[in-house]
């Protein structure tokens, strides 16, 4: 049954992150959206960890199956150019270093936290931006391309829900739109 929960989820995500790279412009890299989470070595670990009958917070306190979540993130971050984590150097000398990533995969990314906060039901991915933006190691390029794209978002939505009205007025959309300016 977890499994069958898991594979409604991933589709139903797929499709939103779809639509959303449709509207940016990139509508190959939303058909080959996280196809690798079907792979047994993903899709087993993720449909354990969130859909098993005891939450994956509270499975997390078992070593064993937080390993296998952790070890299956770890993987799909490898494999999947649209995470911001697989363009971070790690040297032993410096500090991890953020490369800039290509276009297509910023809008992949972009479209990946929209798709999912829509599968979700928590569509003000602004608000979810701007708690989690300190925790992103992204090159300078890539932050100012994504906040472009978070403001692009705002202005057009269509049909989406609009930034709370904090944030519109906050340090992010200034900041967005002056990191636009210079585009
Ligand atoms: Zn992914």
């Amino acid at each position: 049954m977890k499994y069958l929960k898991f594979l409604s989820y991933l589709i139903r995500h797929k499709w939103f992150v779809f639509l959303e790279c449709l509207r940016l412009g990139v509508p190959w890299r939303g058909i080959t959206h996280d196809l690798s989470k079907f792979l047994p070595g993903e899709f087993i670990a993720y449909a354990n960890c969130f859909y098993a009958n005891q939450h994956c917070s509270e499975q997390m306190e078992a070593p064993n199956s937080k390993e296998s979540y952790m070890l299956a993130w770890l993987v799909h971050q490898k494999r999947n150019r649209h995470h911001w984590q697989w363009w971070i150097l790690y040297g032993e000398e410096n500090e991890p270093y953020a490369t800039a990533m290509p276009d297509q995969y910023i809008k992949e990314m972009v479209a990946d936290w929209w798709g999912a906060g829509r599968a979700q039901g928590k569509p003000d991915i602004i608000a979810w931006y701007q708690a989690n933006r300190n925790k992103m190691v992204l090159h300078r390029a890539t932050r100012r391309r994504v906040e472009y794209l978070l403001l692009h978002y705002r202005i057009t939505g269509v049909g989406y829900e609009q930034g709370s009205a904090g944030i519109v007025n906050g340090l992010l959309i200034n900041a967005m739109e002056n990191h636009s300016l210079s585009l």
